[in-house]
């Protein structure tokens, strides 16, 4: 395995922009890669907006900061990610997206680099037979918001070589976050048991046993989760939510991850949490 001195970061949404401030801030030097020149400054903006942050907290210095966004080189060029060392798939959660991406990234990269995906649900080992080096292939699952989350699952396809496991570990300790190993299955293990948890709750607040202020208090108070899983919901999308619940009920063939009618109509109202003002509570 060569060094990794260049990590390609594919998509500059809210995970993509998210990992490649955090590799920037760690030494890598960053092909920061999405469709247009637009969504490239648009991830840009947050990531320095973010970096100041980081400044105003004393985390980081202000020269830290700067040297981190000058490692930061965007492109709408996939042909010019040819010179990583390493890639992290961030873009849009479609298999067909992800599908074009990988069996193109396969003919662009040289063949020792590794193929990492930040999906939070498509299986890896499907992932991986789109290309010509499925043991090259893993999963990298980040959590929102990146540059504050510890945690990164790494998720092992049927193909995944130990070597590669071994690499993605070391990049995601490099990286200042803990890397915990898993096999491929649906949901992993956050969605498989964060989502089903989001699920009751919403059905306890359709069949009327408690409110959601009710239900999250519970808890908060009684769990010590920083946040009920109705504000939860809320911060991750309903809409997010509802695909993952769908993708745990197909991917296991068990019923018992049947997604709760009311998320289903509060999706279909457009009640898409924070991101569209309403879900269980009013956003301003
Ligand atoms: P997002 O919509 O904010 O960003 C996706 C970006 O990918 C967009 O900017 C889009 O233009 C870009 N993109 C799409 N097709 C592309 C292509 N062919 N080449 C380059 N860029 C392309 O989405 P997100 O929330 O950042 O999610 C990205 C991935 O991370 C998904 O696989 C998602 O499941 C996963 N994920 C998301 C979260 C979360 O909380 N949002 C958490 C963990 C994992």
């Amino acid at each position: 395995m060569n060094e990794i001195k260049t990590i390609a970061v594919i998509g500059a949404g809210t995970m993509g922009n998210g990992i490649a401030h955090v590799a920037a801030r760690s030494g890598y030097e960053v092909l920061l890669c999405d469709v247009t020149q637009n969504l490239l400054d648009l991830g840009l903006a947050t990531i320095e907006k973010n970096l100041g942050r980081e400044v105003a907290k004393n985390k980081i210095t202000q020269q830290q900061a700067d040297e981190a966004r000058a490692r930061i080189v965007p492109t709408a060029d996939r042909a010019s990610l040819s010179r990583c060392d390493f890639l992290i798939e961030a873009a849009t959660e479609r298999f067909q997206v992800k599908r074009e991406l990988f069996q193109d990234l396969d003919r662009i990269l040289r063949p020792e680099v590794i193929l990492a995906t930040n999906t939070s649900s498509i299986s890896i080992t499907k992932l991986a037979a789109q290309t010509s080096r499925p043991q090259q292939v893993i999963g990298m699952h980040f959590f929102n918001p990146v540059p504050v989350m510890q945690l990164i699952e790494v998720i092992r396809g049927l193909q995944t070589s130990q070597q590669t496991f071994e690499a993605v570990r070391s990049v995601a300790i490099q990286l200042g976050k803990t890397p915990v190993e898993v096999n491929d299955a649906a949901g992993f293990i956050s969605n498989r048991v964060l989502m089903p948890l989001i699920n009751e709750a919403i059905f306890a607040v359709m069949e009327n046993v408690a409110t959601a202020e009710a239900v999250d208090k519970i808890f908060q108070l009684g769990m010590a989760h920083p946040m009920g899983p109705l504000t939860l919901a809320d911060f991750i999308g309903l809409d997010v939510c509802l695909d993952i619940m769908r993708v745990l009920e197909e991917g296991t063939g068990d019923p018992k991850y049947r997604p709760c009618p009311l998320l289903v109509r509060m999706v279909d109202a457009g009640w898409l949490g924070r991101k569209s003002g309403r879900g269980f509570y009013w956003y301003s």
